[in-house]
């Protein structure tokens, strides 16, 4: 810590994002849960569009975006937040809706504890159960803000609607936040649930099924009291959040609703593929809702696994800590991307 920086964040530790390789020919990443596909040809075509607008400031509520939301998820616009990435709606949440603390699972979104500390946030670590499930009556009588990665990361595993519905039931003073990154690969959206329960936040992003992580959209719907409250904060920080370009091809990005269909049956569809040949090969693989999966083999640890794969220039994740180190986190990617990858650790489990 240099000597002008603020004492209070001097132990602060920050978020480490999974490694940018890259990307030669040879090079196969799936280490961040990106989408394998690029975003659809017909929204790449606007961008000539879109670019004739940056002389002008973006809409601070996501203008054209904002109404396609509105649209494509059947809510009105001033229940939808528009934010840059979803990780940035999530620091609001953290930073303005957590005056009790924050509640979480002890393996969820690394992000959480993150925000907390940067925060100031008393936090309160739920454990999951013994196979990585989460029982919502472990949250009775918690009365802090509680966040819950639905499916769940790194574990894929999903929890169905009803039970989000008993979390909301059991307090309904507390604010329970989902963050919905991965619904779209076969989780139950609560978005239902948002006319019933002024509780709920729903968190959701574009980088995961909608091939847009660069481009940096994410938007949460709830109430129109917490929404307008969580603009008060955007426009007490930084109300041009998303920029012009980024919001003009995620208006397009939603109206192309055929490619984001097809690309979501085509991930799904190697998951299950890749999840049977990992069974075959060993592996016990938790049952995933994502776009990734999480396996592990008695015969390797998670690290060794990436750093066997990583020499074959195939790059997936492991995290440290007890519950995890002995899996690993494979994005799932292309066709012929999953062949190669489970080729390679057919080879590496006979080679030990
Ligand atoms: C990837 C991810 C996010 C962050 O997504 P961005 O919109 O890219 O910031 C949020 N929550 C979970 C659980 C994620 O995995």
């Amino acid at each position: 810590m240099g000597k002008y920086f603020d004492k209070k964040y001097g132990s602060m530790v920050p978020y480490v994002p999974g490694e940018q390789v890259k990307l030669d020919g040879e090079t196969i990443k799936l280490n961040t849960n990106e989408n394998p596909y690029p975003p659809s040809e017909i929204c790449l075509k606007e961008i000539d569009k879109a670019l004739a607008r940056l002389r002008l400031y973006p809409d601070s509520f996501g203008g054209e975006l904002l109404t396609e939301l509105s649209r494509f998820y059947k809510i009105g616009s001033d229940r939808i937040f528009v934010g840059n990435g979803s990780d940035e709606v999530l620091a609001f949440l953290f930073q303005g809706f957590c005056e009790k603390g924050a509640a979480f699972a002890d393996l969820t979104y690394g992000f959480y504890k993150v925000f907390s500390n940067l925060y100031g946030v008393e936090k309160q670590i739920v454990p999951l159960r013994e196979d990585y499930s989460l029982n919502v009556d472990d949250y009775i009588g918690i009365d802090k803000t509680i966040f819950l990665a639905n499916p769940n990361a790194p574990t894929g595993m999903a929890i169905p609607l009803k039970d989000i519905k008993k979390l909301l039931e059991q307090d309904l003073n507390r604010l329970v936040v989902i963050d919905e990154a991965y619904v779209d690969f076969g989780g139950e959206s609560a978005v239902e649930l948002l006319d019933d329960y002024d509780n709920l936040v729903i968190v959701m992003t574009f980088s995961k099924s909608r091939q847009l992580a660069g481009g940096r959209i994410g938007f949460a719907m709830a109430s129109k009291d917490l929404i307008a409250d969580m603009n008060k904060l955007k426009f007490s920080f930084n109300p041009f959040d998303v920029d012009g370009i980024t919001q003009y091809i995620g208006a397009c990005i939603l109206r192309d609703e055929k490619y984001f269909r097809d690309k979501i049956e085509l991930v799904i569809f190697e998951r299950e593929r890749l999840t049977i040949a990992l069974k075959n090969l060993g592996f016990r693989v938790l049952n995933s809702k994502s776009n990734f999966v999480f396996a592990s083999n008695e015969k390797i640890s998670g690290k060794d696994l990436c750093e066997k794969l990583k020499d074959k220039k195939i790059y997936i994740r492991f995290f440290s800590g007890e519950r995890t180190s002995p899996f690993v986190r494979i994005t799932i990617g292309t066709h012929e991307q999953m062949s190669r990858l489970i080729s390679e650790i057919d080879n590496i489990m006979r080679s030990l």
